[in-house]
């Protein structure tokens, strides 16, 4: 078996195969040989778990997979990469490459027609133009996966893994935390990739929380009202949720006034019970 975060390997076979690194597809391909056992170990994959990969690339990362898991099945939306997967890891019995756009196949479907009976988790390190999307996308579609184990920037790291009513908490945060329990894993240089990024990255654990920290009367409504807390953050709570959600500021000071908060205070000053409290008197005042 070909060494797969091998510079030199990783360059001879791309070159055969006449395939150029996309930056629109957030082509950076890990050459680091301790990350990919690391990822493989740390999203808890054993015999009996099928894992979803997005974005294979030349397969470095679903190698390891393929080694602990039942069963692996990578999305990868480059076609031009189908020829270097079926040469670098169509060894593996346990591994099936589906060419398309993660957003846009059924991975409901995926998972009841490839993993029957099994545990299943997600692993990978993602493109990073669509972090965020791909991250709301399997845990607002309550995907039936235990835990989502994914490389990402480390800024997206940073903000992901918050805690709800921190300075560095964002609308991101609140949903993933409403979905999931984070935590970030360990970090990874830029250096450990090719082409090199021009960011450092980590790698994080979404374990997928089997009820909400919070019960909402209207989930959609709820997150409408986090947007629109947290899409203008230097203004105070009673501005920005009325700004965002066209609501009169005179009803959303009513709702901080009935549970007793000022009206000076910040969205991402409120941690998930105070948001869901907040969210509730609003909708008594409308
Ligand atoms: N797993 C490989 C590695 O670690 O070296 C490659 C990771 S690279 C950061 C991201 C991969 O996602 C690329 O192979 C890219 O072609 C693929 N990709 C980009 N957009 C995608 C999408 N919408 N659906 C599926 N794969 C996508």
């Amino acid at each position: 078996m070909k060494n797969l975060s091998d510079i030199g390997v990783i360059k001879e076979i791309l070159s055969r195969h006449g395939f150029n690194f996309s930056k629109s597809l957030g082509q950076n391909f890990l050459i680091n040989p301790s990350v990919c056992p690391r990822m493989a170990e740390e999203c808890g994959a054993d015999g009996n778990t099928g894992v979803i990969e997005i974005g294979p690339g030349i397969g470095v990362l679903t190698a390891e997979l393929a080694k602990v898991a039942g069963k692996v099945v990578s999305v990868e939306l480059d076609s031009k990469l189908l020829p270097v997967l079926e040469e670098t890891i169509g060894d593996f019995d346990n591994v099936k490459i589906i060419n398309g756009d993660v957003l846009k196949i059924d991975l409901h479907r995926l998972v009841a027609e490839e993993f029957p009976g099994m545990k299943v988790v997600v692993c990978a390190n993602l493109p990073y133009y669509i972090t965020s999307p791909i991250i709301m996308y399997l845990l607002e579609s309550r995907l039936p996966v235990e835990s989502i184990t994914v490389m990402v920037q480390k800024e997206a790291a940073q903000r992901l893994c918050a805690q709800v009513g921190s300075r560095q908490s964002g609308a991101v945060t609140v949903a993933v935390n409403y979905y999931a329990e984070a935590e970030k894993l360990f970090d990874v240089s830029r250096g450990s990739f090719m082409p090199a990024p021009n960011v450092d990255s980590a790698v994080i654990r979404l374990t997928v929380r089997k009820e909400p920290p919070v019960s909402v009367s209207d989930e959609a409504g709820f997150f409408r009202m986090v947007r629109a807390s947290f899409g203008q953050r230097r203004k105070t709570a009673p501005n920005s949720i009325s700004a965002g959600m066209g609501i009169e500021k005179s009803r959303v000071a009513a709702a901080l006034e009935e549970i007793g908060y000022p009206l000076t205070v910040r969205a991402e000053s409120l941690n998930m019970d105070e948001l869901a409290e907040l969210f509730e008197a609003i909708k008594r005042q409308l």
